[in-house]
């Protein structure tokens, strides 16, 4: 059986990692979550006080960042420099920062070569903002997904809550919509949907229910790759 690439694009906190985890796991591929990598360099820029606006230096960061994943008791873990980091670049601190950050052009073209070189066997499902459109153009199937604000802040909020993070929906919120925002809006690689991307809602479908649609699609492109 051929082994394509899915790309699963969409906006802050709509389910794509766990999508593309469910899917990856069905479909025996490798999963990569590219926010991840945005989130590592962000939390390195912050430990170091890299100053985003000055090139010679955003560029040595850069040289000094190495990023890896890590499955750890059936869950995935980001490594920073050898250090697991995954609590860490999900903390509120790097998500305030972490759009800006991945403005820069200097901070794409890394993370994307290092995300196209993971890609290039095939056989993997990429979440992100510009996967289908800029990481992996020729993809085989590439999903947009996307859900109601309200629902997805109230499932970030249910999330960070269940880890234990005291936070305010209303701040959960703005979050959410100030990152679609700066993602949306940047001038380098902005999210937006490929032309030839398939839209999922989730706002209303569970777990099962996306995985199941996603997955029809999968097989339909798998099976005319072949
Ligand atoms: O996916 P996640 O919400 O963890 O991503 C964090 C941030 O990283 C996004 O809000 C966006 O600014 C950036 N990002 C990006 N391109 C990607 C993946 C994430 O710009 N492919």
């Amino acid at each position: 059986m051929s082994k394509i690439t899915i790309s699963i694009d969409g906006h802050s906190s709509c389910g794509k990692s766990t999508l593309a985890k469910d899917l990856a796991k069905e479909l025996h591929y490798a999963y990569v979550d590219s926010g991840a990598m945005y989130r590592a360099v962000t939390l390195f820029f912050l430990e170091n006080d890299v100053d985003p606006i000055d090139a010679p230096i955003v560029r040595n960061a850069l040289e000094n960042i190495e990023i890896r994943f890590q499955v750890l008791d059936g869950q995935n873990h980001t490594f920073l420099n050898g250090e697991d980091v995954e609590d860490e670049i999900r903390e509120m601190y790097v998500s305030d920062y972490v759009s800006p950050v991945a403005a820069i052009p200097a901070v794409r073209r890394s993370l994307v070569r290092q995300q196209r070189e993971m890609g290039k066997a095939g056989g993997i499902v990429m979440d992100g903002r510009d996967i289908g459109t800029v990481v992996f153009p020729g993809a085989e199937l590439k999903i947009f997904l996307t859900a109601d604000v309200d629902i997805r802040t109230r499932r970030r909020y249910d999330e960070l809550r269940a880890k234990g993070v005291d936070i305010d929906l209303a701040l959960v919120k703005q979050n959410l919509l100030e990152r679609d925002h700066i993602d949306s809006n940047r001038a380098d690689s902005p999210l937006t949907k490929a032309k030839d991307a398939v839209v999922i809602d989730n706002s209303y479908l569970n777990r099962t229910q996306q995985l199941q649609q996603a997955l029809k699609l999968a097989k339909e492109r798998i099976r005319l790759s072949e």
